[in-house]
């Protein structure tokens, strides 16, 4: 049980309010699921570090996302992810109510603190509806993550957005600004509207009693992703009979959009300062939203939390500091090489270890070990390596090894016949390219790979990566990215020196897409054979020099406390 802490001294000065759906704070408890999660875990950890005020509601998730299980053929299995909210923090008393389907269902919270070593910290709400007043269907409402079906989502959305700021206020806390993380929690804006509801009396007029102006004033939205499938859409019926009218119908269709309910446009229109998560991603959201303004503010990773042990140990001894201003990794350059290198072995070795221990897979300490681990969903293309398997083979026989994971979404069936498919490459290249996939990809094993790995590769199809924030980590080892020029690889490479594009720079959206990734597959094996494989083997003093250049280009700058920091100025403080 964590020790008992009191809220009081949180109620002393107003607060930023970071709504979100996931959150990754520990690999132990189970509430994210992927980059989502993992950035607003960050963003918290830095928070806390620069003793931001600000706090963070979200949902308990008490059965997780998903254990992921794969057999021998690639096929995943998902298993629950229970864990125990009680050992990790407490619960707190007070109750708020949602009426969801005519029930007044009961919410309350846990508190979890978020402590850093300068001091600051962070209080982070759960909310929970598993208690036993409530109907049993409801008492699940805050069970899985991402789990469920349409109504199950969008009842949790009203659990996160309403009760969110339902809570904040019973527990007392006065907020300046409600941060919404993704489009999930843009419910919250109707319990303001609803707050701040003028009397008819005063303006005459049954539209102007929503203070649309005050609401926008107090609300940030972040937009994560340029995917359909990441902005939620719900029936106008679905949200009538979860939440009545408790703004009518009529009225909501001019902010959430005509015909359905469309919860980034909601947000949208009842928000200030919208961002986008990466320069060209605030493109792809005006494009994608036209009549919208929106700022970018480039995602980071928080520094501490993606450095290796040994990595850590060789900052600490030349940037002394470094963790709470990552900004002193400009003077990277007086790491000796030999010490930047030796760390990174030591972080390689431990890598290996682990794989071969948990797989058998016999993978070696010399090879150049390419790393590609995200979401296995068909945009991400992890398959795209594969593409020629003959060149694959003649390239990298005796040179490099592969180490990949990756999640699908339960019902990503794409997703899923992708990773089965990458098991067949994997199987059909046993004896010439040794490559493992691991299974359950989760924030300990991507640290584990992260600082283990030589290059950390990205293939996405471009325009649909927002940003991507593991190759930030891997840089945070001086591991240089071998990317497509998507999201913040755009803003992060000098070719040859912090990494290497694959593809060009920018891609021919008319040309089909096969073509496109025969492009990029091409440029892919070149750039290995011809500049990556020689280099690594043959002159260590030149790459020793590019992991300088990941660590003092691109750390220094894909951190979250430099993100936090334009938060604060552009969206917090106006
Ligand atoms: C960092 C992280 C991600 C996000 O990385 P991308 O580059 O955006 O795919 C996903 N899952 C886990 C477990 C992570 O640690």
């Amino acid at each position: 049980m964590a020790p008992l802490t009191s809220l009081e001294e949180f109620l002393k000065e107003p607060k930023i309010a970071y709504f979100t759906m996931e959150i990754g704070l520990l690999n132990d408890m189970h509430t994210y699921s992927g980059g989502l999660g993992v950035l607003a875990g960050d963003t918290v950890r830095s928070a806390a570090d620069l003793k931001v005020p600000l706090l963070a509601v979200t949902l308990v998730s008490k059965k997780g996302y998903f254990d992921q299980q794969l057999d021998p053929e690639g096929s995943q299995k998902e298993k629950p992810a229970a864990w125990q909210p009680e050992l990790f923090m407490q619960p707190m008393s007070e109750k708020v109510y949602v009426n969801l389907r005519g029930r007044d269902v009961a919410v309350r919270s846990w508190l979890y603190i978020q402590r850093s070593v300068t001091g600051g910290k962070v209080p982070i709400l759960f909310l929970d509806t598993d208690l036993s007043e409530n109907d049993p269907e409801d008492r699940e409402l805050t069970s899985y993550l991402y789990g469920g079906d349409e109504r199950y989502r969008l009842m949790q959305e009203a659990v996160l957005g309403i009760g969110g700021v339902r809570m904040l206020r019973k527990l007392g806390f006065e907020i300046r600004k409600y941060h919404m993380n993704e489009g999930h929690a843009s419910f919250l804006t109707l319990e303001l509207l609803l707050e701040y509801k003028k009397d008819i009396e005063a303006v005459w007029d049954e539209d102007l009693v929503w203070d649309v102006p005050r609401v926008k004033d107090l609300c940030v939205f972040t937009t994560h992703t340029p995917e359909k499938a990441g902005h939620d859409v719900f029936p106008y019926d679905l949200f009538r009979e979860v939440l009545g009218e408790i703004i009518p119908i009529r009225i909501l269709r001019k902010w959430a959009g005509p015909e359905k309910l469309n919860m980034t446009h909601l947000a949208l229109n009842l928000t200030e300062y919208v961002n986008g998560v990466a320069k060209k991603h605030k493109e792809v959201s005006m494009r994608m939203f036209p009549g919208y303004e929106f700022s970018s503010i480039t995602n980071g990773v928080h520094s501490y939390t993606w450095t290796s042990e040994h990595m850590k140990a060789v900052f600490d001894k030349y940037l002394p500091g470094w963790a709470n201003e990552p900004e002193l990794f400009v003077r990277v350059g007086r790491v000796p090489e030999e010490e930047l290198w030796g760390a990174h072995m030591a972080s390689k070795r431990a890598l290996i270890d682990y794989v071969n221990r948990v797989t058998g897979a016999g993978l070696g300490y010399d090879l150049l070990t390419i790393g590609f681990a995200r979401r296995a969903t068909a945009y991400k293309r992890a398959d795209l390596i594969f593409r020629d398997m003959q060149r694959l083979a003649r390239i990298g026989q005796g040179k490099l090894q592969i180490i990949m994971a990756g999640k699908a979404h339960p019902r990503d069936f794409d997703g899923k016949a992708l990773i089965k498919r990458v098991f067949s490459c994997i199987k059909q290249l046993a004896g010439r390219v040794n490559i493992v996939y691991l299974s359950n990809y989760d924030m300990d094993l991507a640290l584990k790979l992260v600082s283990g790995v030589d290059i950390w590769m990205n293939t996405p199809r471009r325009p649909r990566e927002a940003s991507g924030t593991s190759g930030m980590k891997a840089a945070h080892n001086g591991v240089p990215n071998f990317s497509i020029l998507d999201g913040w690889w755009i803003e992060g490479h000098i070719e040859g020196y912090t990494g290497w594009a694959i593809g060009p720079a920018v891609a021919d959206e008319n040309e089909p897409l096969d073509l496109r990734d025969a492009k990029d597959a091409e440029d892919l094996y070149r750039k290995l054979e011809e500049i990556i494989i020689p280099l690594y083997f043959n002159d260590r003093h030149m790459w020793v020099r590019m992991m300088q250049n990941a660590i003092g280009k691109n750390a220094y700058y894909f951190n979250t406390h430099r993100m936090m920091l334009r938060y604060v100025t552009e969206a917090y403080i106006k």
